[in-house]
């Protein structure tokens, strides 16, 4: 199981210490925090793993206000989430540049959580499997990958996908590609022992309820206690480099 913490715009270098100090990890559970870029120097000296939020392809160059893989190696950061919904929505992300940024990331060495799911419009028009097939097939298969299905209707908003859908969408994922798929949208404590318990579930991406060191430990004590030895789940921790 594999918990991760985006903390999208939130939390600058003093808070993140703050949080850092407070929280502690249960056994049994591989956990990711990814702080905004200006908090990462200091996440990293938790000892906790750390991701960014977003990692751009090119090594060097003209691109203002993007982060390169060797930026992040050279901090001490572990790997970036890539193609978020609100990255997709609000700045242009598209399929391509996802997987350009993906394979940079995991060429270099980092691992990378990439981002898929559909639109509330999408999902009641019948459409979920299509797009979910459209923003799979451009994502490398490497041991290095994992994918996150966030339904886009769910994220803050606080409704959550049903634990069956939940399945229903991880399952087709892992058609697609066979990677570890966490789910993400309104995960919080009271709802993340049923989700994390189905079969296809290997762990959560949560926004909002990693913003608290309390909250954010209950949802990595629920995927402790999902007890199973099957790759990806339980007492494996295994997630490349987490
Ligand atoms: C997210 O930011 O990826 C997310 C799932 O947010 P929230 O948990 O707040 O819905």
């Amino acid at each position: 199981m594999l918990i991760a913490g985006n903390w999208k715009m939130f939390k600058g270098p003093a808070a993140t210490r703050e949080f850092t100090a407070a929280f502690r990890a249960p056994d049994g559970v591989g956990v990711v925090l990814a702080p905004p870029f200006v908090s990462l120097a200091v996440a990293v000296e938790s000892g906790l793993t750390i991701y960014a939020q977003n990692v751009h392809w090119a090594e060097e160059g003209a691109f203002t206000g993007e982060i390169s893989p060797g930026m992040l190696l050279e901090l001490g950061v572990a790997g970036a989430i890539v193609g978020h919904s609100e990255r997709r929505q609000y700045f242009g992300e598209t399929d391509e540049t996802v997987a350009k940024r993906c394979e940079a990331a995991l060429a270099a060495g980092l691992g990378v959580i990439a981002c898929v799911g559909e639109l509330e419009s999408e999902r009641e028009a019948g459409e979920t499997e299509d797009v979910l097939r459209r923003q799979v097939s451009v994502l490398p298969d490497d041991e290095r990958l994992v994918i996150a299905y966030e339904p886009v209707w769910a994220i803050g908003t606080g409704k959550t996908a049903t634990p069956e859908m939940a399945q229903d969408a991880h399952a087709f994922v892992k058609s697609l590609l066979d990677r570890p798929v966490l789910y993400g949208g309104s995960v919080k404590p009271e709802n993340a022992a049923e989700l994390l318990g189905q079969p296809d579930v290997d762990g959560a991406l949560v926004g909002g309820a990693s913003l608290e060191p309390e909250p954010f430990a209950a949802i990595c004590r629920a995927a402790s206690g999902v007890g199973s030895t099957e790759p990806g789940n339980g007492e494996d921790t295994s997630f490349a480099g987490v």
